[in-house]
C-alpha cells in the first residue's frame, strides 16, 4: 500500500472512531441507550480512538524523516523521540544526531 493512501486511511480511522465517541456519548447521554450498554459503548469507542491513534502515529513516524534547521541533515528520530518531541502538523523539536544541537525539524516523507 501507498504511504499516501496509508496516511489517509489512518486520518480516516481516527475522524471515524472520534465520531462513533461522539454518537455513543450522545446515546448515553439523551439515554437512548440502556446505561450498561451506553458505557461499553463508550469504553469501546476509546478503545477505537486510541488504536486509531497509536496506528496513525506509527504510519506517520514510519514514512517520515526529519531536515536539521543548523545542518541540512536529514535523520529518523527515535520512536520515543518522535513521541515525546513537541511539535507541529509539519515540525517537530528534536535533536539532531549529527551536530547534536536541538531544532524545529522539518518532516520529509521518505522515499
Ligand atoms: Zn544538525
Amino acid at each position: 500500500m501507498s504511504t499516501k493512501r496509508k496516511t489517509i486511511l489512518s486520518i480516516i480511522g481516527v475522524v471515524f472512531s472520534i465520531a462513533l465517541l461522539g454518537i455513543s456519548s450522545v446515546l448515553a447521554e439523551e439515554k437512548i441507550l440502556n446505561p450498561a450498554i451506553a458505557i461499553v459503548f463508550t469504553a469501546l469507542s476509546w478503545v477505537f480512538v486510541l488504536i486509531a491513534v497509536f496506528y496513525a502515529a506509527k504510519i506517520d513516524y514510519g514514512t517520515g524523516v526529519y531536515e536539521c534547521r543548523k545542518c541540512g541533515h536529514l535523520f529518523k528520530p527515535t520512536f520515543k523521540a518522535y513521541i515525546c518531541g513537541a511539535h507541529t502538523l509539519t515540525t517537530r523539536h528534536l535533536k539532531c544526531p549529527k551536530c547534536e544541537e536541538k531544532s524545529w525539524c522539518r518532516r520529509k516523507t521518505a522515499k
